[in-house]
């Protein structure tokens, strides 16, 4: 039997497209595909195996658009920036109104907001996808943005390609208009950001502040993944320090260069959250230590000169667990809260308890605690949830072992930026009488700014004013 003309389409067979067309196709729906370079095509198809009979390789754009049934729906999984814009630019002149192209790539949500406004003559919409490949293929997390109507047009097949929750709900939902799903995205990927710099925060502890070897620390990580910290970057974090070199048959962890590499969505959404006024320090913390882990050379004068982190820590290893429960607690409190400002700077409609249930299964930061996070989110969308009761709780057990590592770490030369930062935020979060009456008072003696005053009486100026 002949197959129906397929009305899903994907542009871009590479690493995260390839794999997606596979899920789509495996979970029923026809697909049309076409590649810039026409081999990666047919090899593709070729190694589809049963799969190949759904999809429909094209050798053209008019080829893969004379393929589809209108309306058509295109997914575009080409590389961010430039590639995006050539992509709608060249589709423009085979579509029709009511076609429909979903920008699944990592767009920065600000180019996001600008195609979906600058009147393309065809649907428009974008979304995040998280998972990397595996996720691509067997079930990701996704974020999408765009108008209600093509997410209800498009919400069968997302919902059929997503990751499931434990409870069997698809983590695939629609977060708000335009770039809200790229958006949404970034966060995600700044709070991943951050969480593997707190993971790798605790192992540099183990490793050179309690001396333990990769050998040793793989048992903690796995144990910590059985409890409150159950999550998948903790599980793979066990796996990596259990791997062996198949070449000298010592721990792989210690062969692998300590300079972390990065695409950029992590400063994005430090940088975003500075503009946003609502600053984001555990993520920008983790930003920082990846470009300063890319600074090797530098590194190795700083201890010629300085010499190593001079004596080793003294700490129970029940302490890690305990902080990096706090930090993980306090990075997400910022992401969410980061969020809530741009539901207001942007007018989208973000629904926070909606985010966390998306994340629950299929991203890479998928965790145990984000079920919590959905049901106090729920409770108090707004609410920072450093107040929520249920992790005030958690941070009221944990913070006093989060400060012991902080200090540690300070006394002891071990570098804790991303922890030490999500401490320093939350005692500023719980500080009812802060410092900047100080800033104030400095800003009015040299600018004259003002300042205002605890008895609310009238007085615009220090005394140094007319001096
Ligand atoms: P790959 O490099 O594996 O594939 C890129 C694809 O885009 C190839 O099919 C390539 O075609 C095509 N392409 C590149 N430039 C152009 C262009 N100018 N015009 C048309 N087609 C082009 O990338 P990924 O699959 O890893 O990533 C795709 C998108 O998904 C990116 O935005 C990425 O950030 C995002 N993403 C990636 C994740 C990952 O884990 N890899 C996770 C989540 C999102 P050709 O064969 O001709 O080179």
């Amino acid at each position: 039997m002949a197959m129906t003309k397929p009305q899903v389409g994907l542009i871009g067979l590479g690493t995260m497209g390839a794999a997606l067309a596979l899920n789509i196709a495996e979970k029923g729906f026809p697909i049309a595909v076409w590649n810039r370079t026409a081999s990666v095509t047919a090899e593709f198809h070729a190694g589809a195996g049963a799969l190949a009979a759904q999809i429909v390789p094209t050798d053209t754009l008019a080829g893969l658009v004379a393929a589809m049934a209108p309306p058509r729906s295109i997914i575009l999984m080409v590389p961010a920036g430039k590639p995006v814009d050539d992509m709608l630019a060249q589709l423009a002149k085979h579509l029709a109104p009511e076609d429909l192209v979903i920008d699944a790539g990592n767009a920065n949500f600000h180019d996001t907001n600008r195609r979906t406004a600058q009147g393309l003559p065809f649907r428009f919409m974008g979304i995040g996808v998280s998972g990397g490949e595996a996720g691509a293929r067997h079930g990701p997390a996704i974020m999408a943005g765009g108008t209600r109507q093509d997410w209800d047009r498009m919400a069968g097949v997302f919902r059929a390609i997503a990751a499931q929750a434990d409870d069997g709900t698809p983590c695939a939902d629609h977060m708000g208009e335009a770039g809200a799903g790229h958006f949404v995205k970034a966060v995600h990927n700044g709070i991943e950001y951050a969480d593997m710099q707190m993971i790798a925060e605790v192992y540099g502890v183990m490793r050179d502040g309690l001396g333990l070897t990769a050998p040793q620390i793989a048992p903690i990580l796995a144990r910590w993944n059985e409890g409150v910290l159950r999550s998948y970057l903790v599980e793979i974090s066990a796996a990596v320090a259990g791997a062996v070199d198949p070449v000298t048959g010592g721990p792989l962890l210690d062969m692998i260069v300590d300079a972390a590499g990065q695409k950029g969505t992590g400063r994005w959404t430090a940088i975003e959250a500075q503009n946003l006024g609502t600053p984001v320090p555990v993520i920008e913390a983790a930003v920082m230590a990846r470009n300063v882990s890319s600074r090797r050379g530098e590194r190795a004068a700083g201890e010629a000169l300085y010499g190593p982190a001079p004596t080793r820590a003294t700490l129970p290893v029940g302490d890690l667990e305990q902080a990096l429960i706090a930090g993980k607690i306090l990075c997400y409190a910022q992401g969410f809260t980061m969020m809530t400002a741009a539901a207001d700077e942007f007018g989208w409609a973000l629904d926070m308890p909606a985010i966390a249930r998306v994340w629950r299964a299929g991203c890479i930061i998928r965790s145990a605690m984000l079920n919590d996070m959905a049901e106090a989110l729920a409770q108090d969308p707004t609410r920072n949830l450093m107040l929520a009761p249920f992790f005030a709780d958690l941070l009221r057990q944990t913070t006093p072992a989060l400060r012991r590592v902080v200090a540690q770490g300070a006394l002891h030369g071990l570098g804790l930026p991303a922890l030490s930062a999500g401490l320093a935020w939350f005692d500023l979060m719980r500080t009812a009488r802060g410092t900047a009456n100080m800033i104030q008072g400095q800003r009015d003696y040299f600018g004259l700014h003002g300042f205002r005053r605890l008895d609310g009486l009238d007085h615009p100026h220090g005394p140094w004013a007319s001096s």
